[in-house]
């Protein structure tokens, strides 16, 4: 980091503001079939995207307000190639220095096929050529055929497997990107924790969360990936009044395979907990334990934790027109271009918003969190030190354990002595916190699939991976 990044952080953390960050929609085609999202090939809509005109305005922008990291991202952004490439070099350009992108994978099918080297040869080294720092591939499943279903890409595991040195080869160490499903350990793999439960049946339902997680690492590091993020199931607040919440876009589908009750994500969160302590040394893991701890926290009416960015210093940008919102699920407040001056919060209280899991913009909020406080409002950090301990050891934690990572720099390989320093680290998994009983005790198995509670569904490809 340079002597003036570190300055102008400090500057905004003086400000109460964080780094800014930017996420650009730049397109909502697709070519994928997953069952989970709106934007799959399959679903009837005008399809849109950003001309690379409005795409530099916008990255102009970015740059005069000092934006710090931004995302390229669809529907699918490997379908406009020539203009990705030409977005990740302008934001080089005006001085971005995160600048992230990703892919469903689509180009690593075929792998059979005698061109597959060439292919896969020449598209890494076009993105190598830019100043991409990282490169995501969004992977569903612990299990290939399920994984390969769920996207409609026959053979692409294999594919990205034989892909993943070519990448390595050219200075480019892409990450795996999950979105968390129900399939992730396996067809099937996370049950559905009734809403009345007895604690034998959040056991379960916890235990298998985390070994389906785990055995999710296990394969992403088998496949050759060194970096891995998890993107948390999107389901907005049960306590949002109803119509107060709009996706931006179109992703409205709801599918059992992604959905996830606030009684269920608590325990989820605690099981991915545990697995990412198990496999800290095993993949650069960008999921950070502190911002788990405080979704956990607020989901079981516990301590608040930091109030997200999004609208803030955080801004979703739209394929349909260009315009932008505080983030992805607040459609309701458009704000126009993105202009070249910072306005600040665009509606009182909105630095509270607490209203969704998108890891996108709670990840940096929690984790940019205590910083913030400490040059701005030093006695409220103190007064949140002494009202939950236990965020600022995970905190602690994950910034050490970012170190090892080398902030997950996908231009550099893993520092395979850094992380193995972690194995001894490794909490052997905390023991599962027994939860009260609720409702009536229930001796049957777990449902596999049931009925999805109501809650708008999700696009996995419109985020970073770490
Ligand atoms: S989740 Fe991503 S890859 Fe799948 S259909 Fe939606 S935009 Fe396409
Ligand atoms: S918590 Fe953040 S991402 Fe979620 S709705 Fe609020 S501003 Fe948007």
């Amino acid at each position: 980091m340079s002597p003036s990044q570190l300055w102008h952080y400090v500057r905004q953390f003086r400000r109460n503001r964080v780094p800014g960050q930017l996420v650009v929609q730049m397109t909502d085609r697709c070519n994928a079939l997953c069952p989970q999202c709106s934007m799959r090939i399959t679903e009837h809509f005008k399809r849109h995207r950003l001309g690379l005109g409005p795409l530099k305005r916008i990255v102009d922008n970015a740059g005069r307000r000092r934006i710090q990291a931004i995302s390229f991202t669809g529907g699918e952004p490997l379908l406009l190639l020539d203009d990705l490439v030409a977005m990740l070099n302008y934001a080089g350009a005006v001085g971005i220095p995160y600048i992230r992108t990703g892919t469903n994978g689509f180009v690593f099918r075929h792998p059979e096929r005698p061109d597959f080297e060439d292919r896969v040869n020449r598209l890494a080294a076009r993105l190598a050529a830019t100043p991409v720092r990282n490169f995501w591939i969004s992977i569903d499943s612990a299990d290939a055929a399920t994984h390969e279903r769920m996207r409609g890409f026959g053979g692409v595991i294999a594919g990205i497997e034989r892909a993943l040195p070519l990448f390595h080869a050219h200075g480019l160490y892409p990450s795996a990107n999950l979105g968390i499903n129900r399939n992730l350990g396996g067809e099937n793999s996370i049950p559905v924790l009734p809403r009345h439960h007895s604690a034998d049946q959040a056991a379960d339902f916890s235990a298998a969360c985390e070994h389906g997680l785990d055995r999710f690492f296990r394969f992403a590091a088998d496949c050759g990936f060194t970096i891995a993020n998890v993107c948390y199931p999107m389901s907005l607040s049960e306590a949002a009044a109803p119509g107060e919440m709009q996706a931006v876009y179109g992703a409205t589908s709801v599918d059992a395979v992604v959905s996830f009750a606030r009684h269920e994500k608590a325990l989820l969160f605690d099981g991915l907990t545990r697995a990412i302590r198990a496999n800290r040394s095993r993949l650069r893991i960008f999921a950070p334990l502190c911002s788990l701890h405080a979704m956990e926290q607020q989901l079981t009416g516990g301590p608040r934790g930091y109030g997200c960015r999004g609208g803030i210093d955080f801004f979703f940008v739209d394929a349909v027109k260009g315009h932008t919102f505080p983030c992805g699920y607040r459609g309701r407040e458009d704000a126009g271009v993105f202009g070249p001056e910072d306005s600040g919060p665009a509606k009182a209280g909105s630095a509270d918003c607490y209203q969704c899991e998108w890891e996108c913009f709670r990840d940096p909020s929690e984790l940019t969190g205590p910083l913030c406080e400490l040059f701005s409002r030093p006695s409220r950090l103190l007064r949140r030190m002494y009202r939950d301990p236990q965020f600022f050891r995970c905190w602690w934690e994950d910034l050490r354990y970012y170190r090892a990572c080398g902030f997950f720099d996908g231009r550099q390989p893993a520092d395979v002595a850094k992380l193995e320093a972690w194995a001894g680290a490794v909490n052997p998994l905390r023991p599962y916190r027994r939860m009260p009983a609720v409702g009536s005790a229930r001796t049957a198995p777990l449902p596999v699939v049931g009925r999805p509670p109501i809650f708008v569904g999700r696009d996995r490809c419109d985020r970073r991976a770490g």
